[in-house]
């Protein structure tokens, strides 16, 4: 294994727990190919030997052996507090393939499992695989889906479900919990080799520069400010920004009680644990930012290696500082482009700000007005625009329109080049909650093709796909407040 945390102060030897009869729940053909795997003469699906190997149930399949599995520790703040030690509490990495980590999420009881059972429900394994594939189709940073196996073992949670084992690949897992982790021990040394590590794989441009920690503080934090900027174009809520479940690499990781938006709600609360608000949808990009700060803090004894604890101090505040702008220029590029604007022009801000209040204030479906906001032509009338219908303050939004068809006027491209590109950057089709939702009940019944239809459909949010219209539409009524709790 080229690359892994190494040492029995963050990982421990893990063999993954044996689970009756797994069967195939799911599986990314595209995820497979990242690492190269050999689907074998009957095709992947109905390998027996993988089948095993992504169940937890043995080490070896396609000739190729995973010896040395390992959970990891690390540790963080959770909902705001310092939590101390947690780690992988069910996450077990079989090893590496084409430089990428293999991970069963599901697969027992390791080191760091406390009070938790290791496993993982087939509910919220679907939900992680889904999603996982979807934010890759729609160009965001995340870990990726290798399969879903299930098995009729039961699960306690608030009620009584099925296990299932979901198996995710990313070039690492090192996460700010892993700093942290570090850090809280006063290991600096170890704490230098995690950052070592990190900036010799994934971080070399680091080296070139005057002090390569400060350099690497700077990259993360600038990754996931731009990360957390594309949550919000695509309506995207984490709901559980611990820490613990930030990425070292500014990826999408640990998928729990997410949710998109449907319609748009600034302080949409995903997860029902969350009884503050606290990662809601609008407070996400502060919550990461305040999770840098966790960073931050964590690495400063990485800089005093080289200067005063006063002068680390204030480079690293300052590094904090550029947070908010890096997210704020991302957040803008990426809201100009979704409504079709190729120059940047004073008051532009305030047309997304007015149109996000109207349709706070409205409640409209965000993914379907911004995909329809590509049919405005610079010469439409109000009165040619449906969408219109969907507010309640007919005059604001009258007046936004207006204001909109005069920006569009100003513009050089027509009005056919413009729906093209907005078309690339307002997807049609996201993972709404009531569709993983049927496709959850479907698969408790042991039918998994709805999971292979929205895989497919997902797979290409960009694309109109007439036989699949239904699915670009908001949940009807009774599916529209679907709730997702932390217990998975
Ligand atoms: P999460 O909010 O899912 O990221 O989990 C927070 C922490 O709890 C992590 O350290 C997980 O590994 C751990 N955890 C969550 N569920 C379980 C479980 N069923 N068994 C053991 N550990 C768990
Ligand atoms: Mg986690």
């Amino acid at each position: 294994m080229p690359f892994t945390l190494r040492g029995g102060d963050v990982c421990q030897p893990t063999p993954p727990t044996p689970i009756p009869n797994p069967y195939w729940v799911a599986f990314s053909a595209s995820a497979a190919k990242l690492i190269n795997l050999k689907l074998g003469a009957l095709g992947l699906p109905k390998d027996p030997d993988w089948l095993e190997l992504l169940a937890g149930n043995q080490l070896n399949a396609g000739g190729l052996t995973f010896s040395s599995p390992i959970s990891t520790a690390y540790s963080g703040h959770q909902f705001g507090s310092w939590a101390g030690q947690l780690g992988d509490g069910r996450a077990i990495l079989l090893g590496d393939m084409n430089e990428l980590e293999l991970q069963l999420k599901g697969a027992g009881k390791t080191h760091y499992s406390r009070m938790g059972d290791g496993r993982a429900v087939l509910r919220s394994s679907i939900r992680e695989f889904l999603c996982s594939e979807a934010m890759h189709a729609l160009g965001i940073p995340t870990s990726r889906a290798l399969s879903v196996v299930g098995s009729k073992q039961r699960v306690i949670r608030e009620t009584v479900e099925t296990a299932a084992v979901c198996s995710r690949i990313a070039p690492s897992f090192i996460r700010v919990g892993h700093f942290e982790h570090f850090a809280s021990l006063q290991n600096t040394v170890r704490l230098k080799e995690l950052a070592d590590l990190l900036i010799n794989k994934f971080y070399p441009e680091c080296l070139n520069t005057k002090d390569p920690y400060l350099s690497l503080f700077k990259e993360i934090s600038a990754r996931n400010a731009k990360l957390v900027a594309q949550w919000q174009s695509v309506g995207f809520c984490h709901g559980v920004l611990n820490s613990d479940n930030i990425s070292a690499l500014g990826l999408t990781i640990d998928y729990g009680p997410f949710g998109f938006l449907d319609h748009f709600e600034i302080d949409h609360i995903c997860n029902h644990s969350d009884h503050g608000g606290r990662y809601a949808y609008h407070r996400q990009p502060q919550i990461m930012h305040w999770n840098m700060a966790c960073l931050a803090s964590a690495m400063l004894p990485l800089l005093e290696l080289e200067r005063s604890p006063e002068e680390s101090q204030a480079l690293l505040r300052s590094a904090l500082e550029e947070f908010p702008v890096i997210y704020a220029k991302e957040w803008q590029k990426i809201f100009r482009s979704k409504l079709g604007l190729q120059l940047a022009q004073d008051g532009d801000i305030e047309l997304i700000e007015h149109l996000l209040q109207a349709m706070n204030d409205s409640k409209v479906d965000f993914t379907t007005f911004f995909r329809n906001l590509s049919n405005v032509r610079k010469d439409s009338k109000l009165t040619d625009i449906a969408q219109r219908d969907e507010f309640i303050d007919r005059d604001s939004i009258d007046q936004w329109f207006i204001d909109y068809i005069q920006r569009l006027q100003t513009e050089a491209l027509s009005d056919e080049a413009r729906k093209r590109i907005m078309n690339q950057v307002n997807p049609k089709y996201i993972l709404r909650n009531h569709l993983a939702q049927t496709a959850i009940e479907e698969a408790q019944q042991d039918d998994f093709s709805e999971i292979e239809r929205l895989q497919l459909i997902l797979s290409k949010p960009f694309d109109e796909q007439v036989a699949f219209e239904a699915y670009a539409k908001p949940p009807p009524i009774d599916m529209q407040r679907i709730e997702v709790s932390c217990s998975s």
